[in-house]
């Protein structure tokens, strides 16, 4: 192209990389994508993305990339402040899964790491009873299962480190999961096409660094019209990554479809990394008469009237798709002994979201709880 350097000024005139591309171009012959571009020999692993949709797809790393995932991986979870030496249980199935590759990033910061597993509660519980564990890694939504029908203010862990899921930002819940665990909350963020926990918080909280900083490049989009937003403070948009070093797959202005909010203002812990926070992912996102809405933003405004609710909601959608009529149904679940009234909510979250719902209260325990991650809407 005329002009063009190669520089990562210029990267924006370079088309955008979609995820169903990658699938679109898997054959017999070569499982992972066009994208592919290693010696088959020089691989050492392949993970597989969990499959929500459709077929699983491949993620093959040289040992230079998984070298960086975990290298990466580990300067985001050491963020959070744990320290070497200290314990930490961690509740992902690694398996199949990229988040191995996470796990491995606990041995590099020199932790002790105990693996319980998902959906185990007894043996996670009687892991921290018994090891004493200083930190614990789950999703924000088993953190809050967790914090919810059991005792542990009381207990050793004064880290809980989510990821999985956006969440553990959203003021009002992460309060709830402190509050629960009489702990810190910090949160970290990957996409398993580009790499594990490129993102983790640090101690002030106020957004996730860029640990995997020099091996992935981070740029903002306009999700509607693939329009470049530059990366200044206080902008949103889709985060597009790229990888810089990556060997085996390398992936160029790959759409995450995470929807994020970007803060570039020094961070007291002088990590010098753009920060994030993950607002919800834009396949979530419903567009209610022109508004774009995240669920999760309905969730954190809801989250404000704690401790009158339990900061549990359901989006039910009254038409299949993104766009929909106003008003917008919302059930929120009370607190145990909560009180609010509906019009209260129905207002803040006009005068907050600029969005016209039907807020529907509904008892304690009425909504579903997940061990795994949470469904914000009713499809
Ligand atoms: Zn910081």
């Amino acid at each position: 192209m005329p002009g063009f350097s190669g520089g990562l000024d210029e990267i924006a005139e370079l088309p955008l990389t979609e995820k169903d591309e990658l699938r679109a171009t898997r054959t017999v012959d070569n499982p992972f994508g066009a994208h592919f571009c290693a010696e088959p020999g020089e691989l050492v692993r392949i993970y597989s993305t969990s499959g929500t949709t459709g077929s699983p797809s491949y993620i093959p790393l040289t040992a230079g990339d998984l070298e960086n995932w975990v290298t990466g991986s580990a300067r985001s979870y050491a963020a959070s402040g744990v320290q070497p030496g200290q314990r930490i249980v961690s509740t992902y199935n690694a398996g199949p899964f990229v988040a191995g590759a996470a796990l491995a990033s606990f041995d590099r910061i020199g932790l002790t790491h105990i693996p319980v597993g998902t959906g185990n509660t007894e043996r996670l519980l009687q892991a921290i009873e018994t090891l004493n564990p200083q930190a614990a890694v789950l999703t924000p939504s088993y953190a809050a299962y967790l914090a919810e029908n059991a005792d542990l203010r009381g207990s050793s862990v004064q880290r809980v480190l989510v990821a999985g899921e956006p969440g553990g930002g959203e003021p009002a819940f992460r309060a709830r999961l402190e509050e629960g665990w009489g702990a810190r909350v910090t949160e970290a963020m990957g996409i398993g096409d580009i790499g594990v926990s490129l993102w983790g918080e640090c101690e002030e909280q106020d957004g996730m660094h860029l640990g995997a900083r020099g091996f992935v490049h981070a740029e903002l989009i306009d999700p509607e019209n693939g329009a470049a937003i530059g990366l200044e403070d206080g902008a949103s948009g889709e985060l597009v990554l790229t990888h810089l070093q990556h060997r085996a797959a390398p992936l160029l202005r790959f759409r995450t479809r995470d929807h994020v909010v970007v803060k570039t203002a020094a961070c007291p812990c002088g990590r010098t990394g753009p920060r994030i926070r993950c607002v919800g992912r834009t396949d979530d996102m419903l567009i209610v008469r022109g508004v774009n809405v995240f669920p999760s933003a309905i969730r954190e405004v809801v989250g404000s009237f704690a401790p009158a609710v339990s900061g549990n909601v359901l989006v039910k959608p009254r038409t299949p798709g993104v766009k929909q009529d106003p008003p917008l149904p919302v059930a929120v679940e009370l607190a145990p002994d909560g009180a609010v009234d509906a019009e209260t909510i129905r207002a803040r979250l006009r005068e907050v979201l600029v969005v016209q719902t039907a807020v529907e209260l509904v008892p304690w325990g009425t909504l579903r709880r997940s061990e795994y991650k949470s469904t914000l809407v009713e499809r």
